[in-house]
């Protein structure tokens, strides 16, 4: 049986919605900036977006297992190398932009062993023309409400706050043994081969910490992530998980109680072979859906493409206004302070 998950006074947690979302990775690079510009962590993306249907970083991390499936024990898993990750790519500038050379060389400089990237099939639609589809999925770690990752260390190097649920990893203890890497179903952990530990998405504490949203949920242009606690009526993401429960969890199967919710895609209609709209179609197959957020996302897309439909009528949607988010500072449950505003630690 999956262990009981560690007690906490209050959640932290987030929303992605995911039909905001423009795949301009200014929250992928915010982060990059700020947490893993450092040697030994070339190849982490504490955050990514990745292109669906597609393999992910890392590749196919869908199917590499992990978590407590359907609340039962420990999934086997493994740990990801770092070329299923995606290896920083080497890019030949000298030639390609300042050598005259831009018509007859690559500036992309092949790596040893390099046959993946993070974002190798970044918009890469799946289907016919003129039917073809794909949509972004926002990741970060996903802050569990039972991590799998802190089960398995043997150091109890992982923790999860008592006074917000965040968790991280204490890089005193962490002596590299990885076995969160290997539990953890999102495969969010990265192993830092400088540093010799394993490192993740701390969810901006430090910011949090002084009322600033974290730098990925601040930077992004599309709107795309509310903050909040769990146990907030006030917050936008306790209305869109607790009230409404327009944003689910993605894999729930998984067992880790991720703290992560999306808003589903909703879907562009099918055209037939004159070009002409099909009514009522939908370009995403559901099943597809299904297979990443379970049957529940059925509820959601009837619910929120019935609240559009409402709305077009003339009828008003707070749930709608929610998510459109007309101000930003509607999004982040109190944790609107300016970053110009952070104290650094003496
Ligand atoms: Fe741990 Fe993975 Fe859950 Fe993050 S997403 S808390 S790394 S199990
Ligand atoms: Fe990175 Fe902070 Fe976003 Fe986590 S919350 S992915 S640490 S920017
Ligand atoms: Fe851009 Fe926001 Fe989507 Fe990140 S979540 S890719 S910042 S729109």
């Amino acid at each position: 049986m999956a262990p009981n998950p560690p007690a906490v006074k209050r959640q932290l947690a987030a929303v992605f919605d995911m039909n905001k979302c423009l795949g301009c990775q200014t929250c992928t690079i915010a982060c990059k900036t700020l947490w893993t510009d450092e040697e030994g962590m070339e190849y982490m993306w504490w955050n990514i977006v990745s292109t669906m249907p597609g393999k992910g970083s890392p590749r196919d991390w869908q199917t590499l297992g992990g978590g407590f499936p359907n609340d039962g024990d420990a999934d086997p898993s493994r740990i990801p190398t770092v070329n299923e990750f995606g290896q920083a790519w080497e890019f030949n500038y000298e030639d390609v932009f300042y050598g005259g050379e831009g018509m007859n060389k690559y500036l992309q400089t092949k790596n040893d062993d390099g046959d993946w990237g993070a974002l190798w099939d970044e918009d890469q639609a799946t289907g016919e023309y003129p039917n073809a589809y794909f949509f972004y999925l926002q990741m970060i770690c996903m802050h569990c409400t039972n991590p799998a990752c802190l089960a398995a260390c043997p150091r109890q190097a992982i923790y999860k706050r008592v006074d917000d649920g965040i968790v991280l990893i204490d890089q005193e203890r962490c002596n590299g043994y990885r076995f969160c890497m290997e539990a953890c179903p999102y495969k969010r952990i990265y192993f830092n081969h400088n540093a010799k530990v394993s490192q993740k998405c701390v969810l901006c504490y430090p910011r949090v910490e002084q009322g600033v949203a974290p730098a990925c949920f601040r930077q992004c242009p599309g709107r795309v992530r509310f903050l909040g606690y769990m146990d907030d009526k006030d917050s936008a993401v306790y209305k869109l998980v607790e009230r409404w429960k327009v944003a689910i969890p993605l894999h729930p199967e998984y067992g880790t109680q991720p703290n992560i919710f999306y808003v589903p895609p909703l879907s562009p209609p099918l055209f037939d072979d004159n070009g002409d709209v099909i009514e009522g179609s939908e370009r995403i197959p559901r099943s597809y859906l299904e297979s990443l957020f379970g049957p529940d996302v059925n509820r959601v897309l009837d619910m929120l493409t019935a609240e559009i439909e409402m709305v077009r009528g003339g009828g008003e949607s707070e749930m709608l206004d929610t998510l459109i988010a007309h101000q930003w500072k509607s999004m982040f449950g109190g944790f609107t302070k300016d970053p110009s505003t952070l104290k650094r630690p003496t």
